[in-house]
């Protein structure tokens, strides 16, 4: 071989190892696509290194005030299909939320806060959050810090600390006034950030009919906002608990609830043309803590008997260890998508195999970082996961804690340490949209709107 045949062989080689997700592309994408890699590599000249692939979104500002994040904040991002109920808005949009909202009060020690109407807390350290940061008691700074992950201690346990978080927020849905406005900002703010379908993973309680309050809030929230922006369409997928130690039963209540809901409330914005508001089932929360699905395989073979069209969308593959085979359950109890599924390169065949059925993985690589999963997101498994045909959508899992901005993070974050181009990226986009829970008339009008932001968003930047 000489070296021009060398070169030729290697030219090719390199072609068919760079596709990620691939789309084509036409003139005009393919010019964005050039101010796309330009972006790439002014952010990269721009960053140190070692401070950029740390991927800090809460506390690096030099990451959001970058042209690259401008491009992606305003990439119109499709579905978001796996962000938790109370986690939709991030902190620094929650403290503003909290601030305008004075039934709700914030300790100013912990930064925990209740609604008014509570009894169980102390009045003395609680005050609303405008009245404790007029009076220098509390600064924006000190509450990110509480409400997110950069306030953990390198000593402390990750899921612990994360779960001690997410309990500061619970008092949001003490009052239903107060829920209603929470997902109207939370619904508006989505959709500012061009993602127009949400699917909901709600844990809502172990008594059906809280369990029924809590889903019409989300519902009317919804609706309130769908009337100025018909685009919006917003699915819950009823998510449960499936704690290690736990009686079989605790999931199983969470399922018959779902099951009951479905039929109790349905998505009739047009009352004549109505469609599914709950989508579908999870069972979540540290899956190395958790009951394996295998055990859980003979209740969920059951329901899928009686209701083969009621979608499992389950939390698994979302662990380090060797031994944490849930991804195989998944597959063979027919899941539709998996929540994380990152420790699918353990398993080979079925890896062919998710690819083969286009199961897809909801990925959340903000997420895997901020609960210390992977340590460097150029590392992150799913960009081999693309390149060996998985679907896959990115998603946003707990924005409060761990994002600066809904799903622009994860965006931004798999364009720089995985090289994304615009085809790859236009590509994650479509599959957010087309392996979403929705049905086939929804899917249509949500690609609809999907392309008319992405001819909007091409305009900008051509
Ligand atoms: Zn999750």
């Amino acid at each position: 071989m000489n070296y021009a045949e060398y070169l030729a062989e290697r030219e090719k080689m390199a072609e068919e190892n760079s596709n990620l997700v691939g789309n084509v592309l036409n003139a005009k994408e393919q010019a964005v696509d050039e101010r796309l890699r330009q972006m790439k590599q002014r952010l990269r000249e721009s960053i140190d290194e070692n401070t950029l692939y740390k991927m800090n979104f809460l506390e690096n500002e030099a990451l959001w005030s970058s042209e690259l994040y401008g491009f992606m904040s305003a990439l119109p991002k499709g579905s978001d299909l796996h962000v938790h109920a109370t986690a939709l808005l991030p902190a620094d949009k929650l403290v503003d939320f909290v601030a305008e909202h004075r039934e709700l009060v914030v300790d100013v020690n912990d930064c925990h806060i209740y609604n008014i109407a509570e009894t169980c807390f102390d009045k003395n350290a609680c005050l609303p959050l405008a009245d404790a940061m007029e009076k220098g008691l509390l600064s924006r700074g000190e509450i990110l810090r509480k409400w997110t992950l950069t306030g953990r201690r390198h000593n402390e346990s990750v899921w612990e600390y994360f779960e001690n978080l997410l309990g500061l927020f619970e008092s949001i849905e003490y009052s239903a006034d107060t829920l209603f406005d929470y997902y109207v900002t939370a619904f508006e703010y989505y959709l500012e950030k061009k993602v127009f379908h949400i699917e909901i993973h709600a844990v809502f309680s172990e008594d059906y009919e809280r369990s029924l309050e809590l889903a019409e809030t989300v519902k009317r929230a919804y609706f309130e906002v769908k009337k100025a922006h018909p685009e919006l369409i917003v699915s819950v997928i009823c998510s449960g608990l499936k704690y290690l130690g736990a009686d079989l039963s605790v999931p199983e209540m969470y399922l018959k609830n779902a099951l009951r809901l479905r039929e109790d409330i349905c998505d009739d914005f047009e009352p004549d043309n109505t469609h599914p508001f709950i989508i579908g089932f999870d069972l979540l929360n540290e899956e190395d803590k958790s009951i394996p699905l295998k055990e859980l395989a003979p209740m969920l073979l059951d329901y899928k008997k009686l209701y083969p069209d009621f979608n499992l969308y389950i939390h698994c593959g979302e662990s380090l260890h060797a031994q944490v085979d849930n991804l195989i359950d998944a597959y063979l109890l027919g899941a539709s998508r998996v929540g994380h599924g990152m420790n699918l390169y353990r398993f080979p065949k079925l890896l062919n195999a998710f690819a083969d059925r286009e199961i897809c993985l909801e990925a959340c690589p903000v997420s895997n970082k901020t609960l210390r999963y992977v340590k460097d997101l150029r590392l992150h498994p799913v960009a081999e996961y693309l390149k060996r045909g998985v679907t896959v959508a990115l998603c946003s899992d707990d924005p409060v804690c761990q994002e600066h901005e809904t799903l622009t993070d994860d965006f931004f974050a798999g364009t720089v340490c995985w090289d994304l181009g615009l085809a790859d990226i236009k590509q994650l986009c479509i599959n957010s949209i087309l392996y979403s829970g929705l049905d086939k008339k929804q899917k249509s009008e949500l690609s609809a709107s999907w392309k008319n932001a992405w001819n909007e968003f091409l305009n900008i930047f051509s």
